[in-house]
């Protein structure tokens, strides 16, 4: 039979990998939803380049149409003008045709700076779509190597589960009974290693019996947080040491 505290030591190991792992494989799925939102992001964005340059084409040929319009109904107020029978009549379409005029330069102005940036838009298109395409492939690879992590992720939890469990059913009937109802409210955390005379999940000293009795690998739960404690690897190897050299 083993002694209890070596079992105990066993199943803290094996029961804070299986909760590392139960963690990292549920990251994962976490992690391929970010990717997607991500793109979904830069699809949207793409989305809205292409809409834009769509509505610039419109506007542009909404101001041509203006332009000529304009043009037009200044041709009409100069030949009214040269038509006009008395100086105010001919006044008031000097104003109007002053007017239409700088209507006509305001909306060649806004005619020339739209061109110009469906210019740069439509240049900087192929560049945009690359990109997406680009993170498109990313994501799609980053997908593939999380799902395979995660399906290696959890075939080393289910054989650390396995471990676990062969390590649970060496204690003995009494010690299982205990040992499980201090699992349900501590889950992984339920075992603690003994450094020196604390214990190092609550930083509790232990009286110098309990401290001989873990030495001795003995079921011993701590008064404090009533955790199981072993043996500590750095306590193993002082122990060791000190015997070494009392024996030399
Ligand atoms: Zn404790």
């Amino acid at each position: 039979m083993t002694q209890p505290g070596l079992i105990l030591k066993e199943i803290h190991k094996h029961s804070k990998h299986a909760f590392e792992l139960q963690e990292q494989i549920a990251r994962i799925p976490r992690q391929i939803k970010a990717q997607k939102t991500r793109i979904e992001r830069m699809e949207k964005e793409f989305k809205d380049f292409q809409d834009h340059l769509k509505k610039l084409k419109v506007t542009i040929h909404e101001k041509e149409v203006s332009f000529k319009e304009l043009n037009t109904r200044v041709a009409k107020l100069q030949k009214q003008q040269n038509e006009a029978s008395d100086n105010k009549a001919y006044d008031a379409l000097k104003i109007e045709i002053t007017n239409t005029k700088a209507e006509i330069a305001k909306v060649e102005d806004e005619i020339f700076l739209s061109i110009t940036e469906q210019e740069e838009k439509t240049a900087a298109l192929p560049e945009q779509e690359k990109q997406l395409k680009a993170a498109k492939a990313e994501a799609a690879t980053i997908e593939k190597t999380s799902t395979d992590r995660k399906s290696e992720l959890e075939a080393q939890f289910a054989e650390t589960m396995v471990m676990l469990k062969a390590e649970e059913a060496k204690l003995s009937a009494e010690h299982l009974g205990k040992y499980m109802r201090i699992v349900q409210s501590f889950k992984h955390e339920a075992l603690s290693p003994l450094e020196g005379k604390t214990c190092a999940a609550c930083a509790t000293e232990v009286t110098s019996q309990m401290m001989n009795e873990v030495r001795s690998h003995l079921f011993v739960a701590c008064k404090s947080c009533n955790r199981l404690l072993y043996l500590s690897e750095n306590e193993e190897r002082v122990i060791r040491q000190s015997q070494a050299e009392y024996e030399a």
